[in-house]
């Protein structure tokens, strides 16, 4: 267990650093994606249009039915099954639900092959972790994040997850951002949530008293203006930290 560093802490520096994991330390879109293009050489059913529009009603897809699994009512692996039958109803090629699994287990097995971190990413979990406590609060199975962490060679270095669909609420719901404090027993005043979900991330910890620092990696329009600091980044770290010490 990392020892106590709020003995020593830095004034204006939070005790302790939220992180969201998709697309923000696990490169999950990206992924995705590579995962889609490469079961699609292997079934005709996702072949006839173009790749683009596939991505965007699979992407769709995904968030729909991941609803059920952020809050812990389906398994991921239901799911994904029916986003691939729908997927194929879709691009006029239906397939029969076994076919489905089929396609899902194959892409399954490609997204563990081909997943990623965001670059940087855990470099900089392992760097402000020597500064603050460092939490992950993540719209998702506990299980699943769990196998995220370590494959991103965090699962030591992260002090507590928090993961949706064990808690029964998603972000933005304030409540799991309270259960992520509860955790790292730091007030809100000295906290902070870094995440690239504008609602769930950014709107989310700040309605529960956080300060939030968006992580805007592909430079998209910001929703609102206003005070929320941003960071394109993780490399170098610098822009980050002072970000985050900028309280
Ligand atoms: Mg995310």
């Amino acid at each position: 267990m990392p020892t106590d560093r709020s003995a020593g802490r830095e004034p204006g520096f939070p005790r302790t650093i939220l992180f969201d994991l998709d697309d923000t330390l696990f490169d999950h879109s990206l992924t995705c994606r590579a995962a889609l293009v490469a079961v699609r050489r292997r079934y005709g059913a996702l072949r006839g249009r173009p790749l683009d529009e596939l991505w965007i009603e699979y992407d769709r897809l995904l968030g729909v039915l991941h609803r059920e699994v952020q809050l812990g009512h389906r398994s991921s692996e239901d799911a994904r099954a029916e986003r691939f039958e729908r997927l194929a109803a879709w691009n006029r090629r239906p397939v029969a639900p076994a076919a489905a699994r089929e396609m899902s287990d194959a892409y399954r097995a490609l997204y563990l092959r081909l997943r990623r971190p965001v670059p940087g990413a855990p470099e900089a979990v392992r760097r402000l972790g020597e500064r603050a406590r460092i939490g992950v609060v993540t719209n998702n199975t506990l299980a699943e994040q769990r196998d995220k962490l370590e494959f991103l060679g965090l699962d030591r270095r992260v002090d507590f997850l928090v993961a949706s669909a064990e808690v029964g609420v998603a972000k933005p719901d304030v409540r799991i951002f309270r259960e992520a404090l509860a955790r790292a027993g730091t007030p809100a005043a000295e906290t902070v949530m870094i995440g690239d979900a504008w609602e769930s991330d950014i709107l989310g910890a700040r309605a529960a008293g956080l300060r939030a620092v968006w992580f805007n990696r592909f430079r998209r329009p910001r929703p609102t203006a206003d005070d929320v600091p941003e960071f394109q980044s993780f490399r170098p770290l610098g822009e980050l930290e002072r970000r985050i010490g900028a309280g």
